[in-house]
Order: C-alpha cells, then structure tokens, then sequence
C-alpha cells in the first residue's frame, strides 16, 4: 500500500490487531522512505442487491440520499443524516452478511429515523413499506403514539426517582 505521506509504493505491516467485535482489522504500517506510520482499517465489503437484481456497492451516500428526500421541510441536518447512515452501516455490517438486498437497508433505516423525526419516518416508511390506505397511516401512528406515551412514562418516572433522591440527600445531609 502507498505512503500516505510520501506516496511511497510501499510500507510494511508493523502491528495488527482485530477489533472487539471481529467486524474490521487495523494494522499500523510503516513507511520504509519517510519512516512516518499511519493506521489502515480492513473490512469486507458490503454489496446490496437491488430489486432489478443488479449489484452494487453499499454506500452511506445512497441512504443519506434516500433518506434526505423524507426529510423535507423537517428539523433534520447534514450532521443528523450522516449519524442516521453511520448507524445504519453498523447495523447492517452486526448483521455478519456481505450481501443484503434493498429491503434489509430500508428496514435498517426505519429504527433510527423513527427516533430521528417521526413525520419523516411515516414517509419513508408509506412509500417503503407501500401503505395504501388510510389504516397503514392510522396503524403507524398508533405506534407511534404509543412510543412516546412509553418514553414520556418512563422519563416521569426517572424525574420522580431524582426528587426522591434529592430529598433523601437533603435528609441525610447533616443539620447545621
Ligand atoms: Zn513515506
């Protein structure tokens, strides 16, 4: 592989190590003109197959893409559809297959664009999953709601523990 730095036509592996979950390998090389070291990080590829059967490459592009049209008119930026396509790659690459077709990718969209905004997510999720009648809108929002009711819950719940908790500190606490 060529140095970064020099552009040297070679340098050798001086360290190689796999990462926690097995998915990648960074290997420190060395430069053997400049002596300077840089990291390189090996994965598999990964190909999506789509429904014209044809093959191509995975890219965080194409969802960003994707995903950016549903997006439209919403509080969502540049730096949301990039971590939104990032965790969508982790998903997919946890997932231990190199090959997927478009409709894994579309369902590794929906979670994190759910928590992303959730009328993005009913537009992404009516044209993928091909709603076509008022109950597919009424279903998804139903779940929705019944989300947001889970984390309103349990977000008062966690407040309501935290007075409880300074108000035992206070009691603790020793008196003047
Ligand atoms: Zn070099």
């Amino acid at each position: 592989m060529h140095c970064p730095f020099c552009r040297h036509a070679d340098s050798r592996v001086v360290d190689s190590r796999t990462s926690d979950d097995g998915a990648s390998i960074r290997r420190r090389r060395q430069c053997p003109e400049c002596n300077r070291r840089f990291t390189t990080i090996e994965t598999a590829s990964l190909s999506v197959v789509k429904r014209s059967g044809v093959t191509e490459p995975f890219s965080r592009e194409k969802i960003v893409n994707g995903v950016r049209k549903a997006c439209q008119g919403r509080p969502v930026n540049e730096d949301d559809l990039a971590v939104l396509a990032q965790r969508v790659e982790e998903t997919i690459r946890a997932s231990g297959s190199a090959e997927l077709d478009a409709y894994e990718i579309g369902l590794a969209i929906l979670g994190p664009l759910r928590e992303l905004d959730e009328v993005a997510y009913l537009r992404f999720a009516s044209v993928y999953q091909a709603f076509d009648s008022l109950e597919d809108f009424e279903s998804a929002i139903t779940s929705l709601r019944v989300d947001r009711e889970e984390r309103e819950a349990a977000a008062g719940r966690a407040a309501a523990e935290a007075a409880d908790d300074a108000a035992t500190d206070r009691e603790a606490a020793p008196q003047p």
